[in-house]
């Protein structure tokens, strides 16, 4: 068999290659190039290097894009790869920005990358695509640009500031010790300006804890874990243990192109229900028919904010690793569900007959939500005396069993009724099809699982560089597959 020879790194052309040929034509890249072509990329700043003329925001902004779609984020990496990749190399028209360049253009340009989100929207609903009928909302834990060792509790801080202040002291104190000793046994015509070796270090040491504790809220609980590189982030609890970290949440409909992308520091999706529907009203211009959510969503105000809203939602019970440790240790306890609520007389009938009447009201505050609650208990003693005890409480309580109910009850029994039903069980199965792929090709194909930019406006501007890609990269698989057609060709 033959052998083609390869040793033709030194061969001439008789007509010099064109760059553009080095790219096949239906490469995702050119309709990615293409899009961006269409879109407005003067807000974008440019970044000035020593004096010689800048790159053009636009051919950055198509090689960041590239570099979140394909999982290559870091700088020096992109910057290699300007070098050693035909699609980037194409992308860039040949030029060669640093990666301090690229470093700086990601991080100068975050209200800029904010606003080409919204226009890549655009240009998809000009194509015909995101007809906004059910949505489903999800939130990640995005692993913070911070190790595990750079986190101790508030209280710990202080300690540890109060340590090196100590220590800077005792240093000070020894070399003044030193100097008079050294003076009254060789005279003063030491210059007494010595720096006493590590006093250095220890006043670094304090000038960084005095920031990081300036940099915190004043409403940070002694209890809460603060990592001395990224302040911002936070100790969340993510499938591979706790991790530094931040929460993406995104939204997406069922083409999976995503129509709201943010970042928080809570760790609990709770709160993250209205901003999401803001932000898909300010993308798109339109209100879903449908939203469907995790039970991490569920909460009585949110449930009425849907009603309110008169958006469809189906958000479930709280998933059954989550239920109290008492429900787990005995799943044959009555639930709140045999206990029927009689509006009329507000009071509840217990499975002996028993009437359950309110007998306080209670705050109950978590660090995220909060609300107030009525307590229903039936009178003083019987519950002692019935039979059904044992299958009714577990606590010791000598009042017996109580029920609390709050504003929100009618909301849950009409979400528990809808979703309990084929046609909402069927709705709320989409969540799984649609959102969950679209976080699993962020975070295996972008490779976003962890953030390089540090505190919560880099993590902000990393993930809105993902998913922007993200939806271009769908755009342009949609456009080279024939399913829908460029906006510039029609
Ligand atoms: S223990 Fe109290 S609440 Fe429970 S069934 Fe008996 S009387 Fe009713």
């Amino acid at each position: 068999m033959p052998i083609r020879p390869y040793d033709n790194k030194n061969q001439l052309f008789l007509l010099p290659p064109s760059v553009n040929e080095w790219v096949r034509v239906d490469h995702p890249a050119r309709v990615l190039s293409d899009i961006v072509d269409q879109l407005d990329v003067s807000g974008f700043r440019t970044v000035s290097t020593e004096g010689r003329p800048c790159y053009d925001p636009r051919m950055m902004v198509k090689v960041l894009l590239w570099g979140y779609a394909t999982g290559v984020r870091a700088s020096r990496k992109i910057e290699e790869r300007l070098h050693s990749d035909v699609v980037f190399m194409w992308l860039a028209g040949l030029q060669k920005p640093d990666f301090r360049t690229i470093c700086l253009f990601r991080k100068d340009n975050q209200p800029a990358i904010e606003g080409l989100f919204a226009q890549v929207l655009v240009v998809a609903k000009q194509m015909g695509l995101l007809k906004l009928g059910l949505v489903a909302l999800d939130g990640t834990k995005l692993r913070a640009s911070a190790g595990i060792g750079s986190f101790k509790k508030l209280s710990e801080w202080r300690k540890e500031l109060t340590k090196a202040q100590e220590e800077v002291r005792r240093m000070l104190a020894d070399a003044e010790a030193q100097d008079a000793a050294d003076d009254a046994r060789y005279g003063s015509d030491r210059r007494g300006d010595e720096l006493p070796e590590g006093l250095a270090d220890a006043k670094e040491r304090v000038r960084k804890i005095e920031r990081l504790l300036g940099q915190l809220d004043a409403d940070t609980e002694e209890t809460q874990r603060v990592s001395m590189t990224d302040p911002q982030s936070r100790y969340m609890h993510t499938q591979t243990g706790s991790q530094p970290a931040y929460n993406g949440q995104v939204v997406v409909p069922r083409d999976q192109i995503i129509v709201h992308a943010d970042v928080t520091t809570e760790p609990i999706d709770t709160n993250q229900l209205a901003p999401a529907l803001a932000g898909v009203e300010r993308n798109t211009g339109a209100k879903p028919d449908k939203v469907v959510a995790d039970a991490g969503y569920k909460s009585g105000p949110n449930l009425r904010l849907l009603e309110e809203a008169k958006v469809d939602g189906y958000l479930p019970e709280t998933e059954e690793r989550n239920i109290g440790k008492l429900k787990r240790a005995y799943p044959d306890l009555y639930g709140k569900e045999v206990f029927v609520y009689d509006k009329e007389r507000d009071c509840y009938t217990c499975p002996a007959g028993q009437t359950l009447s309110p007998k306080t009201r209670h705050k109950h505050k978590t660090k995220y939500s909060g609300g107030v609650a009525t307590v229903y208990r039936a009178p003083g003693g019987v519950c002692l005396a019935c039979q059904h005890l044992s299958r009714c409480t577990k606590t010791r309580a000598k009042t017996g069993r109580a029920i609390s109910r709050d504003d929100y009850e009618e909301e849950r029994l009409r979400m528990r009724q809808k979703l309990g039903t084929d046609e909402g069980k069927a709705i709320y199965g989409e969540r799984k099809c649609i959102v969950e792929p679209t976080i699993g090709q962020l975070k295996m194909v972008g490779g976003i699982a962890r953030l390089l930019l540090r505190g919560l406006m880099g993590a902000k501007i990393e993930w809105k560089w993902a998913t922007t890609a993200h939806n271009l990269l769908k755009l342009s698989r949609l456009i080279a597959g024939g399913t829908v057609k460029p906006v510039w060709a029609t």
